[in-house]
Formats: structure tokens, sequence, C-alpha cells
């Protein structure tokens, strides 16, 4: 990606950005970071962190670390770490070996822990969780001091001392810096600082016993990489005093600045990381990367490519407010990026056999076509066609209702890239009347152009010769919820799931030139949407397609909004 690529039009932060520039605030650097805690896999709001942060030190000519923010053992794993690694890089990013863990400051943070209880300015308090919380006080009443908050410098260190030795069990102290427990921000009263947690880390195993909560681990590992913009979002708006606060104790030079921007919600998903592990762990989608889950794994298995997701990120900005985006936007994103550049071929999902009575039996013509409609470098290829087709079901109806333009009796359309097909018969099961196949009629005068005597036909179909179909799984793929805010109302958000989410078609037949089809590419089956080889089960020979958009917004057909 180039510079100009990361950029994007200028926000609040940018803003910011540029004015410290200018004012030589931070010695001239901004150094970044995007740091995701291993807990889950990263979904479309990481993205949006990812593009942010990144795409300012591209654009500014500085520097973004990823860091991992294992501070907390609980949930965190190396599963996670390598799919956080692989999907920054695949969203098209690099961090220059600027790859840093918070655990790797485990020593130096208890260090800082150490300073700030023999500056008076941090104690171990004995009270259970159930009593900081009560003396912790509300919005309007004002926090009572803990009685352990006057033990001694030295009491306080050997008990930290001890913690650390692990000679106390979870929850018999923890050490919190003495601000003020009648502040007006709750944030301030006393805050926990480490915790007694008896659980081994992914990657320090059991060397700690004692665990840094993310306020104090948070800004000390920006300090400690050098970060000068720390941006993150804005529920953590009331914690910037103690960032702050933890910051002015310790840290004396060159201090990061925290900004909060708001967070990314996309309607007809959920982007909290506790629900959609749920998803995964009861088994409402097949993992992570199901196509179907807001998960970068997911897009990409889906077939979305990083470049319409930065476009996403970029056109929906960075603001102070929440809102809800309506995921069409994304879609359209991933629609336009597409059309662009997918190869345009023929397949049909349902089905409908059809007979040229007057075309020569074990005859094959092979149709050179484009596989681009305004793009000629994108080549083009031979698709064979022959005496028995396959059409799509629904491009026949025997009663054709108004301004259907497709095949029916006494009808004629136009084969995409072929002749004219006049219906002759159908053939059906005489028990339930559905139809099995159909006879037609070609019009041999009509492969290059209109029927020479000037009648006009219906709509243009396509189709797929039957000799050299490729049979094919076709996963048709739709949004995982039925309303815009799943978790809106209550917490039971698996009410609101969307039953019709997926539906498998099999078999379905593909032109030959997708037979091999490359894992993870793209293409547009055309009249149908974009379509893209599976890049776990697809395989050469066997291909497995997953449906990524539609040609058009279908939701907002059925809503009544569109116009389409
Ligand atoms: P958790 O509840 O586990 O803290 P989280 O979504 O905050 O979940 P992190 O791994 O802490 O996950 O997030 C890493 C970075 O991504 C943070 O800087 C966070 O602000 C940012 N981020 C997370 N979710 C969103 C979102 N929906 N929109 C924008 N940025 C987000
Ligand atoms: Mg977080």
């Amino acid at each position: 990606m180039t510079q100009t690529e990361a950029s994007s039009p200028s926000d609040f932060i940018r803003e910011i950005i540029e004015n410290d520039l200018k004012t030589n605030k931070h010695g001239g650097i901004t150094a970044t970071r995007f740091p995701p805690e291993p807990n889950g896999y990263l979904h479309i709001g990481h993205a949006k962190s990812v593009c942010l942060n990144f795409g300012i030190a591209m654009q500014y000519g500085g520097t973004c670390n990823l860091r991992l923010d294992d501070t907390d053992p609980s949930g965190e794993s190396l599963e996670y770490v390598d799919s956080i690694i692989n999907d920054v890089h695949w969203l098209g990013f690099d961090w220059g070996g600027r790859l840093f863990y918070a655990s790797d400051y485990f020593e130096k943070l208890y260090q800082f822990a150490v300073e700030l209880i023999t500056a008076g300015k941090a104690y171990v308090c004995s009270l259970s969780a159930d009593e900081i919380r009560e003396y912790r006080g509300s919005f309007t009443e004002p926090g009572k001091e803990s009685p352990y908050r006057n033990r001694s410098v030295d009491e306080n260190l050997d008990l930290f001392q001890r913690m650390r030795a692990g000679e106390f069990e979870d929850g018999a102290h923890v050490l919190r810096a003495k601000i003020d427990m009648a502040s007006s921000n709750v944030v301030m009263r006393d805050p926990i600082l480490y915790r007694i947690k008896k659980e081994p880390h992914y990657r320090t195993g059991t060397d700690w016993l004692i665990y840094p909560m993310y306020d104090f681990a948070h800004c000390l590992s920006d300090a400690i990489e050098g970060i000068t913009h720390s941006i993150c979002t804005l529920e953590f708006d009331n914690n910037r005093a103690l960032y702050d606060w933890i910051i002015e104790q310790l840290i004396t030079g060159r201090r990061p600045r925290q900004i909060e921007f708001a967070r990314l919600n996309v309607s007809y998903t959920l982007l909290s990381k506790r629900k959609l592990i749920e998803l995964v762990d009861k088994g409402y989608v097949a993992g992570w990367d199901d196509p179907r889950m807001p998960t970068v794994a997911g897009m990409r298995r889906r077939g979305y490519r990083p470049e319409a997701i930065r476009k996403f990120c970029s056109i929906i900005g960075v603001a102070k407010n929440e809102n809800l985006v309506d995921i069409s936007l994304l879609e359209h994103c991933v629609r336009e990026d597409l059309n662009e550049v997918a190869p345009r071929a023929m397949a049909v999902l349902r089905p409908l056999r059809v007979v040229i009575d007057n075309y020569p039996e074990g005859q094959t013509e092979e149709f050179e076509v484009p596989n681009h409609p305004q793009n000629q470098a994108m080549g083009t290829r031979k698709v064979p066609f022959s005496r028995v087709i396959y059409i799509e079901r629904d491009d026949f109806h025997e009663n054709p209702p108004k301004k259907y333009r497709r095949l029916g009796p006494g009808r004629e359309v136009r084969l995409r890239n072929s002749y004219v097909l006049k219906y002759e018969r159908a053939v059906k099961n005489e028990h339930t009347g559905e139809v099995l196949e159909l006879h037609c009629t070609y019009d041999k005068d009509t492969r290059q152009g209109p029927p020479p005597d000037g009648r006009k036909v219906e709509g243009v179909i396509h189709w797929v010769s039957a000799e050299h179909a490729v049979p094919a799984e076709i996963r048709l793929y739709d949004r995982l919820f039925n309303v815009p805010e799943p978790a809106a109302e209550s917490d039971d958000f698996l009410k609101n799931l969307n039953n019709g989410s997926l539906e498998i078609l099999t078999p379905c037949y593909l032109e030959p030139s997708l037979k091999n089809a490359a894992p993870g590419s793209a293409c547009q089956f055309e009249r149908l949407g974009y379509f893209c080889a599976d890049n776990k089960d697809s395989r050469p020979g066997k291909p497995v397609f997953n449906r990524v958009v539609t040609l058009r917004d279908s939701w907002q057909k059925i809503s009544g909004q569109g116009t389409i």
C-alpha cells in the first residue's frame, strides 16, 4: 500500500496530529500502536482501528506497533495471537519488526508498581472484591476509604512482594493506587492496579501469580514503547484521567497522550468478543472464520478483499459520537471492489435441463467470450455450447407473471454469449406436475446478433452446457441476524439469529473454466452475484463456492425502501 492509499479524509485525530507536528510537541515523531488482547479473533471494528493507527503512521511518516495486550491470562492463547498477526498482515499493514507483547513488560511493570508504593502512591488493600465495590460509592455518592489505605510503605512493599511470591490466594489482596475516594470520577477512587491470579499465562507460564490491570499496564506499555498518540475507543473516556495520573507519577520526559474515538457498530451483526465467542463455542457458526462472522477471517473466507474493507473504513471515517453503520454500506464497498476485479463466468445454481431439439447431436461449439465487460486486459475464455444445457429453474415460467422477461410458452430468450432459444414444450412429472425438462429450439442465425427478421426476444438468461458442466457445491450466505440491532433489547441476542443465513445448494453447475478455481479466488456469476472459491473446502476439480454478495442490495427491496 502506498502512503496516498493509506491517507483518509481528515478527521479530529489527524488534526491533533498535524497540530502536534506543527508545534513539534513530540519532537516531530508520530508513534501509534494497535493493541489487541489475544482473547478472540479480530473483527471489522478492530479493522477500523488497524486502518486508523497504521494509516496515520503511514500518512505522517511515523511508526505503528502491533502490540499484543496480553496481561490477563484468562482466555488468551497462541491461536489468537497467530490469527491477529495474520489478519493485520492480510489487511495490508506492516509493523516492520515492531511486534511487541505487553507480557514482556511484566518485570518492568512490577518495578513501576514498587516505585509507586515507595512514593506512598499505592497500597495493598485486603478488602474483598464485594467490599471494594461497596466502598467505591456511586456516581452520586462519594466513596469510603479502605481501612488498609494507611499501611506503611514497608508493610506494602512486603505484602506486594509476597503476593508475587504466591503466599496468598486469589482475592486475598490487591494493589491499589492511592488517589482520591471522593473524586467525582469513579475511576479515580483508588483503582486496582494488580491482582492475584494463579492462572498460567500462555507465554509466561507460571512465572507470574499477580497480573497488572489494563489501566496500569496499558499506559505504561505505551510509555515503554515511546508511543505519542494512544488512540482508543470512547468507553475509555473516564479512564484518561487515570492514564494521565499514572504516567505523571512514573514517566519523565516524553509522555503519550490518549485520544478516544467512537467504536464502530454495524447493523445486523455484533462486534462484542464475548458474544462472538458464544456463537463459536455453542456451534451457531462453524468457527471464527465462518463466512457469516464479522471477523476479518470470516470476511476473508467469505470473499471480501482487504481493499474493500479499507475503503469501508475510510468512508465511515472517525468521529466522537457512537453510531450504527448500515451493513449495506460494507456490502456496497465489497460489490464495488469486486465489480472492478472479478472475472465474469456462468453458473447455474438451481438447474433445469433443456434439450435443444434442432441442435445436432454430438456437436460442440466453443464461444470466445470476454472475462470482463469493461476491462479488455482481463482477456477472454472459451465457453462450450452443446445440445443439452442447464438453465436456472426460475428463468422458466409456465404462466409468466407481468414484466417477466424470461422463458415461457411461446417465448424466445437470448442465451448469454450464444443463440436465441425458443420454448417448445415441457416434460413433467405426471403425478406432481413438476417440470423435469424443457424441449426448445435454437435459431442458428442469431449467434452474432439479433434475429435477422427483426423479431423481438425477451431478456437474456445464463446457461451451462450439460456435457461440459462442472458440478459444484454453492453456499449462499446471508446476514447472521435478522434485526438491525441484535442485542439492543436484551442480552438474548441468539433469538435474533437469521435461520436462513446459510443455504447449501448441490449440485450446481459451473462452466468448465471454473473447474480448478484457486481457493480464495472470486468471480461474478452473471446475473447472480459475486462468488468466491472457499479457502478451506474448495479443491481443484471439486469446487465449493461461497456467495460473497448479491449484485444488488436485496434487503433494501424487502424493507420496501429500494427502487430495484
Ligand atoms: P475486550 O472487551 O476484550 O476489551 P475489545 O473489542 O476492546 O474487547 P481489544 O482487543 O481490547 O478488544 O481491542 C483492540 C483495539 O481495537 C482497541 O484499541 C480497541 O479500542 C479497538 N476496537 C475494538 N473494538 C472496536 C470497534 N468496534 N470499533 C473500533 N475500534 C475497536
Ligand atoms: Mg479492550
